[in-house]
């Protein structure tokens, strides 16, 4: 596949707005409750327009990345069916974030309420604000595990099925807080 097919293909998905595309969320927080901003931010999801909520994962407890003076995060995954365009997505969860107060005092510093777009069906999506798969996603057991406890037989353009990668990846520090419902 040449360069171009490959890289910023968001023109050719306006063509096919009308359509469901499924798209997998990541969500953290480590401040203000941080179990019950996830829970609260995945009904919010499932109220975003156009777009319906599937599945979701288990809530998981996870290490820091970076700074680890800053409490542990509570991590999980979501799947949903939306109408909305990439730029349209990120627009809704950033809008999202803000709603939660969320808190940005250093970069991987503590936060009420991080949602970054993982997949969005099988594109790749180079833009200034916007790179899908997300581009750390495949080093991230706290991302991995979730995300293969919604759907095993997942695979990141470019990478791999995420079970190759989550059997590179340690998740010893994962633990399952609520089981998905
Ligand atoms: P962070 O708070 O560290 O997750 O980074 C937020 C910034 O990442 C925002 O400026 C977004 O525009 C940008 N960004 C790039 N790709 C993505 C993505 N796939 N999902 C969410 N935010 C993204």
């Amino acid at each position: 596949m040449s360069q171009n097919s490959t890289i910023d293909r968001t023109a050719s998905a306006s063509h096919t707005a009308s359509l469901n595309h499924t798209v997998y969320i990541g969500l953290g927080s480590n401040l203000e409750d941080p179990v019950q901003q996830l829970k609260t931010a995945l009904n919010e999801l499932d109220q975003l327009p156009r777009t319906k909520r599937i599945r979701a994962s288990s809530l998981y407890s996870s290490k820091p990345v970076g700074p680890q003076d800053q409490p542990d995060f509570v991590n999980a995954v979501a799947c949903l069916s939306t109408e909305l365009t990439p730029i349209e997505l990120l627009d809704a969860l950033q809008a999202l974030e803000q709603s939660h107060r969320r808190v940005r005092e250093r970069h991987w510093g503590p936060r009420t309420l991080d949602l970054d777009i993982l997949l969005y069906d099988e594109q790749i999506i180079e833009q200034p604000r916007l790179i899908i798969p997300h581009a750390f996603m495949h080093t991230r057991g706290f991302v991995l595990l979730p995300l293969a406890e919604i759907d095993a037989h997942l695979s990141i353009p470019n990478k791999g099925s995420i079970s190759d990668i989550l059997s590179n990846i340690a998740t010893d520090d994962l633990q399952i807080l609520t089981k998905s419902e």
